[in-house]
Order: structure tokens, then sequence, then C-alpha cells
């Protein structure tokens, strides 16, 4: 693996991250209802066009899955909203124009499993965004169905586990060499990534979804009593739950299904799995089986997800059977 694919995948990141932020700071009314009712803001679509630019240069070959497409911003009826998009990319790229803003974001429109592709969540967590809170720009590299890269960019984050600590942290992670935080904002160097070593899952912390909706609170707290868990949950957005896995800051991380139906997408796990299983830590669904990311756009093989700092894993799937969830 060529660390080429790294690099790039960090400074596509870290320019999409300036735009979430200056779009952040501004943020005011401009939010649109996708079909789904998940909410959208222009930094979706100026976050995947610059991200997809920057794959497009490196790497011309590439195809994206990634969760938007321009459909919305071509229509006649959202020239401001396309408008604004251009504004925040120009912000980054001065020379863009609208119909370049518009092919970069459709770069990102790949349905189908491929040998070789990117997966891109230009905004992981949109309500956190949207609340201020937590999210990130999540990018991963898939070559034969596993993850080889890994780019997590999380603006919100604080980048140590200190009071004040400065937020801004992006994590990066390569198949079989490790995973690491850097400073989002600035050039910096990284620190390695390691899983905690609790074994003892009284003392174990954990995290989950924000928003009830996207993950079962009720049969969190249920698998928590069962491993005699004691500290409530940390409630966060996006996949910087799994990053707090990596650096040992949460032990496990559940995500357990709210209806039978849901299938998990492969852009809000792609990179996330990786930042875990090369600091140290395990990423199986609630049966135990391997995340498969080779069945196009949606985790069709799987469903919820456990992730552990390793040594907890097999207790929590036995928890989640006794319980009934699994
Ligand atoms: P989180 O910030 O961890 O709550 O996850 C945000 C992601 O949840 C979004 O990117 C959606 O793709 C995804 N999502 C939406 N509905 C559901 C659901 N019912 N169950 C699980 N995830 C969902
Ligand atoms: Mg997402």
């Amino acid at each position: 693996m060529t660390l080429l694919e790294h690099d790039v995948a960090l400074a596509a990141v870290r320019e999409a991250a300036l735009l979430c932020r200056n779009v952040q700071a501004a943020l005011k009314s401009e939010v649109l209802e996708k079909k789904d009712h998940s909410p959208v803001t222009l930094a979706d679509f100026g976050s995947q066009a610059l991200v997809c630019r920057y794959l497009a240069e490196a790497f011309p070959e590439d195809p994206v899955m990634a969760e938007e497409d321009s459909a919305v911003l071509r229509d006649p009826a959202q020239a401001t909203l396309l408008a604004r998009v251009v504004e925040e990319v120009q912000r980054l790229v001065p020379t863009a124009t609208a119909a370049e803003v518009c092919a970069w974001i459709d770069r990102g429109n790949l349905k189908s499993y491929r040998p070789r592709f990117w997966t891109l969540d230009p905004i992981d967590g949109t309500k956190g965004f949207l609340r201020g809170d937590q999210y990130a720009i999540a990018l991963a590299l898939i070559l034969e169905g596993e993850v080889h890269v890994a780019a997590l960019a999380c603006p919100n984050l604080p980048l140590k586990a200190a009071p004040g600590a400065p937020r801004g942290v992006v994590f990066t992670a390569v198949r079989g060499e490790g995973a690491w935080a850097w400073p989002l904002w600035e050039e910096g160097e990284p620190v390695r990534m390691h899983t905690s070593a609790v074994t003892d899952p009284t003392q174990a912390r954990f995290c989950e979804s924000f928003e009830s909706a996207h993950s079962a609170h009720d049969a969190a707290a249920e698998v928590a009593r069962r491993l005699g868990i004691g500290v409530p949950p940390l409630r966060l957005d996006s996949q910087a739950k799994y990053a707090l896995v990596a650096q040992g800051e949460a032990d496990l991380y559940l995500r357990l299904p709210t209806r039978p139906a849901y299938v998990e997408h492969i852009w809000d796990h792609a990179a996330g799995a990786l930042l875990v299983t090369e600091a140290g830590g395990r990423v199986t669904d609630i049966t135990g089986a391997p995340l498969r990311f080779n069945c196009g756009p949606r985790l069709t093989a799987n469903r919820g997800v456990v992730v552990s700092n390793g040594h907890l894993h097999a207790a929590v799937l036995e928890a989640l059977a006794v319980v009934g969830v699994a």
C-alpha cells in the first residue's frame, strides 16, 4: 500500500473541514429537506465537491461512492443555494465555477461495488452539525472489499481529552500500518492511537448516537445493565464515536438497530472501522459477523454495529444475545 492515498485523503478532508467550519460559523437558515427528511446543508455539497475534486486530481480513475448528488443544486429553483455553495468552495478554490462544482459533486455517484473505490460522507452527523455539536468528514479507500485507508476529520472534537483543549482533530489509518490523530487546522506531529486495555466490563465506558432514532438507547441500556457498566453512555453524533474508541477514551460503541428494516450505509462506518481495528480494537455487527464493504452503498450483509477495544467484544456479543437484541 502506497502512502500517497493516505496523504491525499488527509489533505482532502482537511480542506473540506475548513469549508464546514466556515459554514457552521455562518449557519442560518440554509437547510433543505431531503426526501428522507434528513437535513442537508450547503456544507454537505461544498464538502463533497472539495473532496471529490481532490481525489479526481490525484486519482482520476478512482470512482467515489458518496452521500450527495447535485440534482437538487441543478434545479433552477435552487439557484441561490448553488450560488452559496460555489461561494464557499471559492474561498478555498478561487477559480471554481458552478459547472465545476456540480461536476465534482457528481464524481461521487458510484452506486455499485468496485474492486477499488472511495466512499465519502461529506458531513457525517448532519444533525450534530446543525446543533453545533459533533460532526465529521469521513473518507475511506476500499480495495477488494477491505478498507485500506481512512481519514476522519472532526472539527469540533477536542485534540486531547483535557479541559479547554483546542478543538479540531483528524484521524487517519492505513491497513496494516496503524492509526494516528493529527491536529486538524495546522501541520503537526501525529499521535499513534491505541484502544484501551480495559478487560472488566463493569469498568467500561460506552458511547452511542445522540439521536435515539439512529440507535436503540433502551436496548443499549439493557446490555449495559447486563454487563454491569456503571457509568451512563456518552452520546455524540458522527463517526467521532469510532475515534473515541480508537483513542482509548471510550471502550465500546454500540449501534443497535431501532427497526428491522434499516440497513447501515457504508460511508457511516468504513473510515471509523479502520481507525478502530488499526488501533487494536474490533468491529463487527451485532451477531459478531465482520462488516462487509462489498455489497454496494449499504451494509446489506450486516445488522447494527458493535465496536470495542477488542478485550470486551466477546462479552458484549454474549450480552446482546442474552438480552435478545442479536
Ligand atoms: P450518528 O451521528 O452516529 O447518529 O449517525 C448519523 C447517520 O445515521 C446518518 O449519516 C444516517 O445515514 C444514519 N441513519 C439514519 N437513520 C438511521 C437509522 N434509523 N438507524 C441507524 N442509522 C441511521
Ligand atoms: Mg452519515
